[in-house]
């Protein structure tokens, strides 16, 4: 697989313009499953619709055959000598038949519910879980910056718009498409000249519709921005408030969010007045056809109707035409806003496949076996790397024993954290090999490698949950002992017995506020617990005061004793001890050597060291200058 594409900014773009028929990919792949539920959601809507719109008819009836007595008492399949001959016992029929297509109708109303509802909420279920799955298996680089955002739109928005319209969507269509075929055949059997009079308004509601649509939809769209804007404004402003305290800027911000919301006010009201236009508007039109169809029906009932209409017209008829038509406009007003859901759900089914097309995903051979750890030896072969055009890293190339320490220090952006990710394979090198006790990772499987690695990195991430969850998280079958060892040889035990509730408190996200030295002592629990081949600590004691991380100091050189680590570190005091050290600047090893053999060598280790010991005030002219171009460097990047 092309992992260079997913470096591009657009992958997930251009991968949503690949989706083919996104709505057809829906259903098969999606829908498959719930074949029982969809037949049964369809089949129950039309015979629910036919029931509804069979007591007009029965109406009808009783009027004409009943009540006028104008014509004699039939019914459709039924053999007139089942039929009641008394004008009591026929109306009793017809009441009975009036009282059982309600009921059975109520009946289907229900299974089409049902049947729609379990369509629709399974095939959501089913493309989120997919969706979530084969993002969080795509690339880190996909994660950088903005695209969070966007993939928590398509994980929420875009898959609940899916489930409205399986649901609310299918369901209206349904229903449209039967009332309005079945309501037409009803009213050109009861009296062809007369339907065709009544249904004239129908194109002008379908202009009017089509006008209605395409005026609301760029209002729409307004309304939406301009809440989007106004939300990112309050967010950003809860989140610092501190600094507009601090800043006194309170009167400025409060102009600001005025500003916004106004601008979300006067999108709403542009929206709002079409929208009450329309619908005061389509019923003018719809009276209209009432009177038409009033007038006309009458005289032809009565027999006064101009010469062309030349066929009959019953009392009963008559009120079931009228009626009839009364529920033909709705259906045709509800067209525009299945059309507008089908028109959302498309371009939603489009993310959320564009999402799953989008490359980046690493390649893995299906049949690689599983990464065997012996010793925990590293080997970076010639390595090179570079996340978009340029190369990060060059040639690097160093080999770890194991059981050895090895530090990597150097200026910010001088690629440490990158060979670290190279050998988690959250990425693979441009070009040379990565190898763990001899075997590149690209031939092994990706978890095997991330389960020999423990990784404690100086952001530390909780999850939501209590502190055991947090510190078991990776090792789920650990017991309460070993947990409790892990968090004392982390030094963590004693901050956590001291939180309200202990090992059950709940922290991450909405929990307990942990300090970020406590946060870092509890991912050392972790790596501890998780008793990893390969350790990396990427600045693992930075959050700490001094003395918590003297603290910290004696349980990591317990954790590194007999295990390969990986330290990265800005304080040249935590890993002075470490078998070798590998200077790495501008993506190039500089220095290697142990701490004495590259203060020995002078070089940018040694000044380094020197200002951090208090033993010179400043770096040497010639590494100052190297530092402020590499700035500049960097700055003109960005
Ligand atoms: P260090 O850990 O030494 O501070 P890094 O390995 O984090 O350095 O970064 C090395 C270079 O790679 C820097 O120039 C940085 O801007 C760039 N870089 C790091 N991560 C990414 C990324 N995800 N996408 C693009 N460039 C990155």
């Amino acid at each position: 697989m092309d992992i260079e594409a997913a470096s591009d900014d657009d992958a997930f773009e251009d991968a949503r313009d690949r989706v083919d028929r996104p709505m057809w990919q829906l259903f098969t792949e999606y829908g498959r499953g719930q074949r029982l539920a969809f037949v049964l959601g369809l089949v129950s809507s039309i015979v629910a619709r036919m029931l509804d719109l069979l007591p007009p008819l029965l109406l009808a009836l009783a009027i004409d055959a009943v009540i006028e007595q104008q014509t004699s008492y039939s019914l459709l399949f039924v053999p007139d000598a089942w039929i009641p001959a008394t004008t009591m016992g026929q109306l009793w029929l017809t009441a009975g038949l009036i009282a059982a297509s309600f009921g059975l109708g109520a009946i289907f109303h229900y299974t089409r519910n049902y049947g729609w509802n379990k369509f629709a909420q399974h095939v959501q279920h089913a493309v989120r879980t997919d969706t979530y799955e084969t993002m969080q298996r795509l690339n880190m680089e996909f994660f950088a910056d903005k695209q969070t955002g966007e993939m928590m739109s398509v994980l929420s928005n875009d898959v609940n718009r899916l489930e409205k319209f399986l649901n609310d969507g299918l369901n209206s269509s349904s229903r449209l498409v039967i009332m309005v075929l079945g309501i037409a055949a009803y009213l050109f059997y009861i009296n062809w000249q007369l339907a065709l009079v009544a249904l004239l308004p129908v194109p002008l509601i379908a202009v009017f519709t089509k006008w209605f649509i395409e005026t609301i939809q760029p209002k729409y769209a307004d309304v939406r921005a301009s809440v989007g804007s106004l939300n990112s404004r309050l967010e950003n402003n809860l989140s610092g408030i501190q600094i507009i305290k601090t800043a006194n800027t309170e009167s400025y911000e409060a102009d600001r969010v005025e500003e916004s919301s106004q601008e979300y006010l006067d999108a709403n009201w542009d929206a709002i007045g079409t929208r009450i236009t329309f619908f005061p508007g389509l019923r003018l039109v719809s009276g209209l056809g009432f009177v038409v169809t009033f007038v006309l029906g009458g005289l032809i009932v009565i027999g006064q109707a101009p010469a062309v209409f030349t066929t009959e017209l019953t009392t009963g008829g008559f009120v079931a035409f009228i009626i009839y038509t009364q529920r033909f406009v709705w259906p045709m007003a509800q067209f525009g806003q299945v059309i507008n859901m089908y028109q959302r759900a498309y371009a939603s089914a489009e993310r959320v496949f564009g999402l799953m097309k989008t490359p980046g995903r690493l390649d893995e051979a299906t049949d690689a076996p599983p990464l065997a750890a012996t010793d925990g030896a590293v080997e970076y072969d010639d390595v090179t790397f570079g996340y978009g055009e340029d190369s990060v890293l060059d040639d690097v190339s160093f080999t770890v024993d194991g059981g050895d320490t090895v530090a990597l220090v150097g200026p910010t952006g001088a690629g440490k954290s990158t060979v670290m990710k190279l050998l988690l394979r959250m990425y693979d090198p441009d070009d040379g090999a990565v190898r763990i006790d001899g075997q590149d990772l690209r031939d092994v499987q990706i978890p095997s490698v991330r389960r020999a690695i423990g990784y404690v990195s100086q952001e530390t991430f909780l999850f939501y949950g209590t502190v055991r969850e947090n510190i078991a998280y990776g090792t789920f079958d650990a017991t309460d002992d070993e947990i409790r060892a892990a968090a004392e040889a982390a030094e963590a035990h004693q901050f956590v017995e001291n939180l309200p509730e202990g090992y059950e408190t709940m922290v991450g996200e909405r929990g307990v506020k942990l300090s970020g030295g406590q946060r870092q002592r509890v991912a050392i629990a972790r790596a501890i617990l998780k008793d990893p081949d390969i350790l990396v600590l990427d600045e693992a004691t930075s959050d700490v005061d001094t003395e918590t991380e003297m603290l910290i100091q004696r349980s990591l050189d317990e954790l590194t004793a007999d295990r390969t680590t990986f330290a990265i570190a800005h304080r040249l005091s935590t890993i002075k001890g470490a078998d070798t050290i590998l200077v790495l600047e501008d993506g190039r090893v500089v220095e290697r050597g142990s701490h004495d053999e590259l203060l020995a060598q002078d070089g940018l280790y040694a000044n380094l060291w020197a200002v951090q010991a208090g033993e010179i005030d400043e770096l040497p002219e010639e590494f100052v200058q190297r530092a402020i171009q590499r700035r500049a460097r960097t700055d003109a990047d960005d």
